[in-house]
């Protein structure tokens, strides 16, 4: 493993390999991501990990500015692999100065959910998305299925820009008590935690009762649920029949967004 902030540099260094995979990141590396780049490694020669706090996809500032970034902690973590490049760059590496995010249409998919609960969230993530596809030019690109809207957009993106890479979406990794991983975990409180379990619960449930009621009573069912248990607030909750967004994925799937004091978590299952 390797780690550079000069994509031109991992530009000239894969420019011989059979097969190149992209892994982007936020960083704090936890399970969820080394199973991407671990699936990443089965199928390309060599894979680049990108590890960027991308600002253009945070509409609130706050949320920004405590997010946590760990490179050196994520680079210990890194070592051990072989055949992965670390693109680790600064804003100034990846935006102009007063550069801002493009905007898109994706149609209705953000205009749900992380769209409509974060706006703009999805042309900051679009615009970083699309500069490295472009430096890199990957063979695949590896998303997790937690962000599952995050994975659509992205597969609409490389529709709209036709680029010719493969996106794979990556099944999402959980703590043994269920709650899926993610780099906000860290903040939650040893009580704050417990009511995290109760996520996969309450997605399950949905899961359990979908094929005999109605979505309106599965909701409140939910959000009713949802209200007996401690420090959370949902934001939202959905079930969404993803073909309506992208025909050839035929799912129906539960989502959910929550504030467990003040750490914002998203969840989702295949229904
Ligand atoms: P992030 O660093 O949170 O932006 O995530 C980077 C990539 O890892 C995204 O494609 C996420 O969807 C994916 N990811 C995050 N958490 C998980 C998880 N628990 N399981 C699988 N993939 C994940």
């Amino acid at each position: 493993m390797r780690a550079y902030s000069s994509f031109k540099e991992i530009v000239r260094l894969v420019k011989k390999a059979d097969s190149i995979g992209l892994v982007p990141t936020m960083g704090s590396l936890h399970d969820g991501h080394l199973s991407i780049i671990k699936k990443a490694l089965i199928k390309d020669e060599i894979v680049i990990v990108s590890i960027y706090v991308n600002p253009k996809q945070f509409n609130d500032p706050g949320d920004l500015k405590k997010y946590p970034r760990n490179l050196k902690d994520d680079l210990k973590k890194l070592k051990s692999f072989n055949n992965i490049i670390v693109y680790a760059p600064n804003d100034r590496d990846v935006y102009k100065e007063e550069e801002e995010a493009q905007k898109y249409n994706f149609g209705k998919i953000t205009q749900i959910m992380e769209g409509k609960s974060r706006p703009g969230h999805f042309d900051g993530v679009a615009t970083v998305v699309e500069k490295l596809l472009s430096m890199f030019n990957p063979n695949n690109a590896y998303f997790g299925e937690k962000d599952f809207q995050q994975l659509l957009i992205i597969k609409k993106l490389v529709k709209k820009i036709k680029l010719d890479v493969n996106i794979i979406g990556c099944e999402t990794i959980r703590d043994s008590a269920g709650l899926a991983m993610s780099s906000r975990n860290k903040f939650l409180s040893k009580s704050e935690r417990k009511s995290a379990i109760q996520i996969i619960k309450l997605l399950k449930r949905a899961k359990k009762i979908y094929n005999t009621s109605s979505t309106i009573d599965i909701k409140s069912d939910i959000l009713k649920k949802a209200k007996a248990i401690d420090n959370l607030k949902i934001e939202y909750f959905e079930i969404i029949n993803v073909s309506e967004f992208l025909k050839d994925i035929k799912e129906v799937r539960a989502f959910i967004a929550c504030k467990i004091g003040n750490t914002r978590l998203i969840d989702n299952i295949r229904i």
